[in-house]
């Protein structure tokens, strides 16, 4: 029911005012999922659960993710800070919308058209001069980008020295397979999980491409009980990765 609600309202609402209104009419439908056993940092609404849609935890009240409310909490924890420039690819609207409130200068960025954004910037040709962010939030783009390493060195470009940029995608165990030759939606689901991925990463075929362009990365490794409060996933895997001073 929720993804047929949520694909008419889609159909019928154009973008911007899907937007404005989605937090009203989505606190109708929040309203049976009120309880005191989890809560969503983004939103903080206080929940009986989450609603699940298909493996994911999402919550009714905003709309998050796992994965977004897990980037929110390393965000305020480690790397939010006052008057800095952060970039952001195609963010989840739930983000966005809390991100434009924070005292930073938040850039988001959509070439898709799919996501709320500020700018439309190419990854693989970024219009922004040589070290102008602190921080760039890239997550799930990396697998949807034929030219990966254009993409990579692009934002390392972007990137101020001793910057940081946060990445994740969809990950497998093994090495990264990607295989140009399938350009077809159907194959790409089948191969890559997906009809608009390119490849399938490993963490660590990930982590030596970036390496390779010059970032240093540090992985970040969550394993969350399943009942946890805020609802993150019980396994999780980010890369976080520094442009070094000299670069
Ligand atoms: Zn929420």
């Amino acid at each position: 029911m929720y993804a047929s609600l949520k694909s008419l309202l889609h159909k019928i609402l154009p973008q911007k005012s899907l937007f404005k209104h989605e937090l009203f009419l989505r606190s109708f439908y929040a309203m049976f999922f009120i309880g005191n056993n989890y809560q969503c940092n983004i939103c903080l609404k206080k929940l009986r659960s989450f609603k699940k849609v298909g493996e994911d935890k999402l919550c009714p009240s905003c709309g998050s993710l796992p994965r977004n409310r897990r980037l929110w909490d390393i965000l305020n924890k480690s790397y939010l800070k006052d008057s800095m420039t952060v970039l952001d690819f195609s963010p989840s609207r739930n983000l966005y919308r809390v991100l434009k409130k924070k005292n930073i200068i938040y850039t988001a960025s959509d070439l898709s058209g799919h996501f709320i954004s500020d700018v439309k910037y190419d990854i693989t040709n970024i219009s922004s001069a040589d070290n102008c962010y602190d921080l760039i939030i890239c997550y799930h783009i990396l697998e949807h980008v034929i030219n990966d390493i254009k993409a990579m060195d692009e934002l390392l470009r972007v990137l101020k020295p001793n910057g940081t940029c946060i990445i994740q995608t969809p990950f497998k165990d093994g090495g990264i397979y990607e295989d140009y030759s399938i350009t077809n939606d159907d194959q790409r689901k089948i191969h890559f999980g997906q009809e608009d991925h390119v490849r399938w990463y490993s963490v660590q075929g990930l982590k030596d491409r970036l390496e390779k362009t010059g970032f240093e990365v540090n992985t970040l490794v969550f394993s969350e009980a399943q009942t946890n409060f805020n609802g993150f996933d019980e396994e999780e895997t980010i890369l976080v990765c520094n442009k070094p001073s000299n670069a």
